[in-house]
Order: C-alpha cells, then sequence, then structure tokens
C-alpha cells in the first residue's frame, strides 16, 4: 500500500511539470514552412495619408509587414488597380457621394472618392514597402463594372484572379494575411481564401481598418466563422 501511494504521488508529480512545461509553451506559435505564404494586401499610396483613400495610420504597418515578409519564403502583393470612371466611384454617377451605394447587378456597392487609378503614382505601392523577394503581384478591380475586394475573386463572386490556382500549384496551404483595410480587401481575401480550402491568419497588428459604421468589428465576427485566425506578429517574429 505504501509503495503503491508513493507511486502514484510521483506521477502526480509528473503530470504536474507537464502540464505547467506545456502552458509554458508560447500559445500560438506558428511553425512556418515552404508551404506558408503571407499576402500583403493593397499596401499602396491611395491607401496611407496623403493617398485618395487613406486608411488611418495605414502608413504605420509597413515596418512590421517588412518584418513579417523576411521571415516567409513565399510572398505574394496585391494592388488595388482601377480605371478612370470604374464601377465603385461615387463620381462615375451623378448626384452620388463618397460612401453612398448603389445596386449593381451583382449587389450593393459602396462607393468610394477615386483611388487606385492605373498607372498612377497614388495606385502604386506604398514608399518604404521593403519585400524585394515577393514573388508575385496580383492586380484587382481592373474590371470595369466590378468592384474587387478579395484578392481571389472579383466582387460578383463568379470572376476569379488566378491566385487560388497560382497557390494550389505552388503547394501551399497556410495563409497570413495582412496590409489594407482590415474590414474591406483584407478580411474579403483572409475568407475567400479559406473558402478555397487554405488555413488562413490574419494578423492584426500588420493591418489597419477603416471601421466604416462598425465594420471592423463585424469583419472579425465573419471572419471568425469562416475559420479565420486572428493571431499578432509576436506569434511569428
Ligand atoms: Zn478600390
Amino acid at each position: 500500500m505504501q509503495i503503491s501511494t508513493t507511486v502514484v504521488g510521483k506521477w502526480t508529480r509528473s503530470l504536474v511539470w507537464i502540464l505547467a512545461a506545456m502552458l509554458a509553451l508560447p500559445a500560438a506559435a506558428a511553425k512556418l514552412d515552404e508551404h506558408s505564404a503571407l499576402i500583403v494586401v493593397d499596401m499602396q499610396n491611395c491607401f496611407v495619408d496623403g493617398g485618395t483613400l487613406p486608411v488611418k495610420g495605414g502608413r504605420s504597418i509597413v515596418p512590421v509587414i517588412n518584418k513579417l515578409a523576411s521571415q516567409f519564403d513565399n510572398v505574394v502583393l496585391t494592388q488595388d488597380w482601377h480605371t478612370p470612371k470604374h464601377a465603385s466611384f461615387a463620381s462615375t454617377y451623378p448626384g452620388k457621394k463618397p460612401y453612398d451605394t448603389v445596386e449593381l447587378n451583382y449587389g450593393t456597392q459602396v462607393l468610394w472618392p477615386d483611388h487606385c487609378i492605373q498607372g498612377s503614382k497614388d495606385a502604386e505601392l506604398v514608399s518604404g514597402l521593403d519585400i524585394p523577394k515577393a514573388q508575385m503581384i496580383i492586380r484587382k478591380g481592373f474590371h470595369q463594372n466590378i468592384d474587387s475586394y478579395s484578392a481571389f475573386m472579383e466582387a460578383d463572386h463568379k470572376t476569379p484572379t488566378g491566385l487560388k490556382s497560382y497557390l494550389k500549384e505552388r503547394g501551399i496551404t497556410k495563409l497570413y494575411v495582412v496590409g489594407l483595410a482590415t474590414d474591406f480587401c483584407v478580411a474579403w481575401t483572409a475568407m475567400d481564401g479559406a473558402k478555397s480550402g487554405f488555413e488562413v491568419a490574419v494578423i492584426e497588428d500588420a493591418s489597419k481598418g477603416i471601421d466604416l459604421n462598425g465594420s471592423l468589428n463585424s469583419a472579425w465576427k465573419s471572419m471568425q466563422d469562416a475559420g479565420v485566425k486572428r493571431i499578432q506578429s509576436s506569434d511569428i517574429l
């Protein structure tokens, strides 16, 4: 009896030590490998201070994105790339103002100030973004009558950009999404990525939101429902 009590005591102590060791591990340490890709969404002049559709504090995430990019073998950049008089511009519709909406044949479209026009300085990648290793730039929103928040699928939910096939062909299975804006292009890209069968995480402190009428909270909720993880750059760096 005496022996058996000692053995049980030892086991209990070992178990406590194992549990303590497990708790000491970083909770969400992300393991990057050749199947991981960083997707840097719309880090362009148009979306930072001084641009045509600035996201407050947009420029402040450039250093953390550069640092993250150095840890990835695979990096994809996206650019919002509109034609003049694009269907998503308020100026295209007489009497409409930015942030009004219109009904297009694929649904309700929020109207924005003219932004990110093809070939303009405004549409260039933001200065200070230092990711020479980026292997692919996906340009989206170039169809005159269709907007595209997502890097995978245009807003009609029918027209693919080709990104899914590119990533699959390259054996990528895990996506880490950062950039502008959290509640629009980042969220739609992340959710379409999850829908396309990738494991997806959005890195919160490497993204910034617009927060139009509560859109930031509702985007996080939708992302969570779609199985997208919410992590911090410290989980990787
Ligand atoms: Zn746009």
